[in-house]
């Protein structure tokens, strides 16, 4: 019959739309320098020009909360927010409101260990130029350590501190908060697997196709090993630990996460990490079980229902929640 095809030409027509579909449908794969560290995009898609859209919506996002939450940036909300609200009430976005609400959520679920306070004395470090306060700076800042300090008021949406002197960051789970505003992006844009990183904050999303994503959990004192490998689908992943941000000064290891009980770096264990289905809560209870250590830190995991921690303490051994399947690896 003329204008049908013959099985030949089928075949022909077949292999050329099959070839069109593999050479299209691909992982994709993106990273930027944003809020400080590298934010890495992988996907799966059956077409670029969705893929690339996708990625260029998450990047955006990152700036976009960069500029809301980064106490680098003078003109930031939450620079505006430390240089008013000892003053008087300063009205603030939901999105910072919210936050806000999170982090002090945070620091009555770890007793304090997480808080938003703790740059009081955090900005007086500057870990890539070796700067670090003396002992004196340390006691003078101290009292103004306590997240109680942060009154938010959610009818009027203000943050006021009842304090001189306090100051927040929002460093312990802004990464965590903007790869779970990535994957909502991804699954907005019709995505079923792909993975955000944000430093060592990661969600996932969906499977790796048929198979769970490996994500490995870095020997503390060399980059190059990995320690564990944990199989996972549809979580967040968070680590802390005190390789990220740090300099040494005769022998003692100053990083970036501090006690707010003593103001001082925190050396109870190496590094910490959580597994569960909320990125922000992953990346606040990560920093929390560091400043918590071993003991306190694991009775905290199990007592949460969805959450569960790997932990290098400080003498290099590896530590399991109660519900933790043996890693692999
Ligand atoms: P992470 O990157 O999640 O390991 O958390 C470390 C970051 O959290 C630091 O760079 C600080 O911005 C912030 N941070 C440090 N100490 C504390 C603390 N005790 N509570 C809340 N945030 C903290
Ligand atoms: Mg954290």
């Amino acid at each position: 019959m003329e204008g049908a095809m013959n099985f030949r030409q089928f075949l022909l027509f077949a292999g050329c739309l099959l070839w069109s579909i593999v050479a299209t449908a691909d992982w994709y794969t993106n990273e930027q320098a944003i809020m400080g560290t590298v934010i890495r995009t992988e996907l799966w898609s059956d077409d670029p020009l969705t893929a690339g859209e996708a990625i260029r919506l998450v990047n955006e996002e990152m700036h976009r909360i960069d500029r809301l939450m980064s106490t680098y940036k003078p003109d930031s909300e939450i620079s505006r927010v430390n240089r008013d609200a000892a003053e008087k009430p300063v009205r603030i976005s939901a999105e910072l409101l919210d936050l806000l609400a999170r982090g002090i959520e945070m620091s009555r679920l770890s007793g304090g260990a997480f808080d938003i306070t703790y740059a009081s004395i955090g900005q007086l470090y500057d870990y890539r130029a070796g700067v670090r306060p003396d002992e004196q700076q340390i006691a003078a800042a101290l009292p103004a350590i306590d997240y109680r300090f942060v009154e938010l008021d959610l009818d009027e949406c203000t943050v006021f501190f009842s304090r001189h002197g306090v100051r927040i960051d929002l460093g312990g789970i802004a990464k965590g908060y903007a790869v779970e505003r990535g994957v909502g992006i991804l699954r907005a844009q019709g995505i079923e697997h792909g993975l955000i990183s944000a430093g060592g904050d990661s969600r996932i999303l969906g499977d790796r196709r048929g198979a769970p994503w490996i994500v490995g959990v870095r020997d503390p004192r060399n980059s190059d090993r990995v320690i564990a490998r944990l199989p996972l689908i549809d979580e967040a992943i968070s680590t802390s630990g005190d390789y990220e941000r740090f300099f040494e000064e005769d022998g003692v290891r100053y990083h970036h996460i501090i006690s707010p009980a003593t103001g001082h770096s925190v050396s109870e264990v190496r590094s910490v990490t959580i597994i569960g289905p909320d990125a922000t809560m992953t990346d606040g209870l990560a920093t929390s079980v560091f400043v918590m250590g071993l003991e306190d830190g694991l009775r905290l995991i199990d007592s949460l229902d969805d959450f569960e921690a790997v932990i290098v303490d400080r003498h290099g051994a590896l530590h399991r929640s109660g519900g933790f399947l043996p890693p692999q690896q």
